[in-house]
C-alpha cells in the first residue's frame, strides 16, 4: 500500500514505497516533514526517555541522534564506536583457556574491554592463550598485562568462584561482562546404564559450575550497580537430542543451563543485569576434536545434519557474544541465542 502525506510544498510524501517500484516517476524527497514531524514523532531522544525511562549514558542514538541533530552538523556513526564497543569495561570468561571460552574471552578484549579474565582449570595457561595474548598485545600495541589475565580456579568451587569476582571487583572497581564457558562431555553412555558418578560429575561442571561463575560475577555487577550482561553457554543439545548419540548427562545439564538464563534474568533484571545464552551447534573445538577425530566418518555425518552444510568454528561466536556482552542488546535479557548452522531448523 502506498501512503501519501500531502506537504506544504504540495509534493506527495511516500512511505513504504521503492523509487523502482514507480516505473516513470521520479521521487524527490524532501528533509522539510521531517521537521515539522520531530515534535511529536516517538523517535524524538527525549520522548524516548520519558517512556523508557534510559537513553544511552553517550546520548541518543541512530534515528533518534538524526532527529536532534542541528542543521549542518557533522554526524558520526556509533554503532561500532559505542553500542557494540567494551571500552572501559571489565569481564571474566570461565572455560577461557582454550576452545569457544578463549575465542569468546578474545573477541572482548578485541571489543576494547579494559581488563578479560580468563578462568580455567589448568594450573597455568595453554601455550594457545599465551598466543592469543602475545597477539593481543601486538594488536593493541601495548602489553597485555593487566588487560588479558588469566586465573586457574575450578568452576564446581563456589567459593573460589565467589573469592576470584570479589578480587576483579576489588582490582577494577566494576564487572561488566561475564561468558561462562567452561563445559564438559562425557562418551556415549546407554541412558538405562549410565552411571550416576559421570552424571553428577557432568552436572557439576554444566550445570553448578555455570551457576557458582555467573554468581561471582553477578555479585560484582551489583555491588558496583553498574548492570552488566552475563552470557551462559548452553548448547542446542538443551534443546534438541542430538541424533544417534547417547548424552543424557550433556543433554540434561544444558537444558538446566536454559532455565538458568530464564529465571536468572527473571530475578536480576530489576538490577539492569541482563543474563541471555548462547546455544551453538557443532563448533570444531578440543572437545569435539576428541569426539570426531577417532571417527572421522561423523565429520561429515554431522555436517549434513544442518543446511550449511559443514560444521562451525569458534571464530562465528565472536560476532554474538561481543552483542550480548555490549550496548548493542540492551533490552535482550533471558533469551537463548542459536547459533547452529541451522541444525534446529529441520
Ligand atoms: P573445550 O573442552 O575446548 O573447552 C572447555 C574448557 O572448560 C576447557 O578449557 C576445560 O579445561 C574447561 N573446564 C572444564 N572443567 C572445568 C572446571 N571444573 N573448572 C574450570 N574450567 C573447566 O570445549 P568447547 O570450547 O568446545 O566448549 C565450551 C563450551 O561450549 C562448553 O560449555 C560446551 O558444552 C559448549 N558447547 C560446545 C559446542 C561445540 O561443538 N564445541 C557445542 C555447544 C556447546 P580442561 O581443558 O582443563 O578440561
Amino acid at each position: 500500500m502506498l501512503l501519501r502525506q500531502p506537504t506544504s510544498l504540495g509534493r506527495s510524501f511516500l512511505y513504504g514505497a521503492r523509487a523502482d517500484a514507480l516505473p516513470g516517476r521520479v521521487m524527490r524527497f524532501s528533509t522539510a516533514p521531517v521537521a515539522r514531524m520531530t515534535g511529536k514523532s516517538p523517535m524524538q531522544a527525549e520522548k524516548q526517555r520519558q517512556t523508557t525511562g534510559v537513553l544511552p549514558p553517550y546520548g541518543p542514538v541512530g534515528a533518534s541522534a538524526a532527529l536532534a541533530a542541528k542543521p549542518g552538523s557533522q554526524p558520526k556513526s556509533t554503532l561500532f564506536e559505542h553500542e557494540f564497543s567494551l571500552k572501559g569495561k571489565v569481564a571474566m570468561v570461565s572455560g577461557g583457556n582454550r576452545g569457544l571460552g578463549l575465542e569468546m574471552a578474545m573477541a572482548l578484549a578485541e571489543a576494547g574491554a579494559r581488563a578479560v579474565y580468563c578462568v580455567d582449570l589448568p594450573k597455568n595457561p595453554s601455550g594457545e592463550w599465551t598466543k592469543v595474548k602475545e597477539y593481543l598485545s601486538r594488536m593493541q600495541g601495548r602489553p597485555a598485562d593487566g588487560s588479558f589475565e588469566y586465573i586457574s580456579a575450578d568452576v564446581r568451587n563456589q567459593e573460589e568462584m565467589w573469592k576470584i569476582g570479589e578480587t576483579i571487583g576489588n582490582n577494577e572497581g566494576r564487572m561488566d561482562a561475564c561468558v561462562a564457558a567452561a563445559g564438559i562431555l562425557r562418551d556415549h553412555t546407554d541412558c538405562l546404564e549410565y552411571p550416576a558418578r559421570q552424571f553428577q560429575d557432568v552436572l557439576d561442571v554444566n550445570v553448578n559450575g555455570v551457576l557458582f561463575t555467573a554468581q561471582a560475577a553477578g555479585r560484582q555487577m551489583a555491588r558496583f550497580g553498574n548492570g552488566g550482561s552475563i552470557v551462559l553457554i548452553a548448547s542446542m543439545s538443551g534443546s534438541i537430542t542430538n541424533k544417534d548419540h547417547a548424552w543424557i548427562s550433556y543433554n540434561t545439564s544444558k537444558s538446566a543451563v536454559l532455565q538458568m538464563t530464564r529465571s536468572m534474568a527473571c530475578e536480576l533484571g530489576p538490577r539492569r543485569i541482563r543474563v541471555n545464552s548462547i546455544s551453538p551447534g557443532y563448533i570444531y573445538t578440543h572437545m569435539t576434536a576428541a569426539y570426531l577425530d577417532p571417527q572421522p566418518h561423523l565429520i561429515d555425518e554431522l555436517s549434513r545434519s544442518n543446511p550449511l552444510g559443514r560444521l562451525g568454528r569458534p571464530d562465528e561466536l565472536r560476532g554474538v557474544v561481543t552483542w550480548l556482552a555490549s550496548d548493542a542488546s540492551t533490552f535482550c535479557t533471558g533469551s537463548d541465542i542459536l547459533v547452529t548452522g541451522g541444525h534446529h531448523a529441520w
